[in-house]
């Protein structure tokens, strides 16, 4: 389905794409940030409950309010110091009152969504497909960082990831697969690391992953057909072990010395995308 007029030239297309994804990509810092923070003040108040202590007033937390401040002095961000790049480039990265640094991560986030989005529209054109994918780079994203932050992949972004997949395909916004494909490909990619994950605390008594890895991988299923599963999971378990070796060594291995598996299928998720989910076995030489 065409979204917009057909004789836009793809070039005008891809940097409008590019554009709406620096915008995004600033929205998803806010997610990035807020979601997990979100969820642990949630637990904290149904733990309050349960024990019976009086709900605390909370005062309003969501990704709408409060509005953006530094974290160090409370400075609240106007309009044009959120501006996606310019802002991070006009203010060298730092509080514009109190110079404190802000990290890397704001401009990287806006850079890799714009660049992502601007595939997509590229790629896709002015279309329901190139939409589709603009929300799964998008949500997969900012998945990946919060894995890789907290270690946690929220449900209200890995289900609905997965219902969306489930959707384009039926609707053939994504005509690469069909829904019977897709389906089986969600089912296939819960089952199969639910296993793993189960033969692994069977024989070592650990975790090797969590139930969030399940629902990201079935996703995945959904998005790219069952046959891409496997070429996926392989792609996600060598990025996985390369990293996990290249940080042991450079001693960067957290306290538990767990690394999130999320980003390394969201890895194989963007490379299943960008380049189709076969690609992987041959970059594997298989
Ligand atoms: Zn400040």
């Amino acid at each position: 389905m065409q979204l917009l007029a057909a004789d836009m030239g793809p070039g005008l297309v891809a940097a409008l794409g590019a554009i709406v994804g620096l915008l995004i990509g600033s929205f998803l810092n806010v997610v990035i940030y807020r979601v997990p923070r979100m969820m642990e003040r949630q637990w904290a108040a149904e733990c309050a409950e349960l024990n019976g202590a009086p709900a605390a007033p909370a005062e309003k937390f969501n990704l709408l309010t409060p509005r953006s401040r530094c974290s160090r002095c409370g400075h609240l961000i106007r309009w044009y110091e959120n501006i996606p790049l310019l802002s991070y480039a006009f203010l060298r990265g730092k509080c514009s009152a109190c110079r404190a640094p802000y990290g890397i991560r704001y401009p990287l986030v806006e850079a890799v969504t714009g660049g992502l989005f601007f595939f997509c529209a590229w790629r896709w054109g002015g279309t329901m497909t190139a939409l589709a994918w603009c929300g799964f780079s998008a949500a997969l994203l900012a998945l990946a960082v919060i894995d890789w932050d907290t270690t946690l992949l929220p449900d209200d972004m890995t289900l609905p990831l997965l219902w969306a997949g489930l959707i384009a395909a039926a609707l053939q916004w994504n005509p690469a697969v069909d829904l019977t494909s897709a389906l089986w490909g969600a089912v296939g990619g819960y089952l199969s690391l639910w296993g793993v994950y189960w033969a692994f605390k069977l024989a070592t008594g650990k975790d090797g992953m969590g139930y969030g890895d399940f629902k990201l991988f079935a996703a995945l299923g959904a998005w790219f057909g069952w046959t891409a599963l496997v070429p996926m999971i392989l792609m996600a378990s060598v990025i996985g072990a390369a990293v996990g070796i290249a940080m042991k060594f450079s001693s960067g291995l957290r306290e538990g010395g767990y690394v999130p598996f999320g980003p390394f299928l969201a890895g194989a998720g963007f490379t299943a995308m960008v380049f189709g989910p076969q690609s992987i076995l041959r970059f594997a030489g298989l």
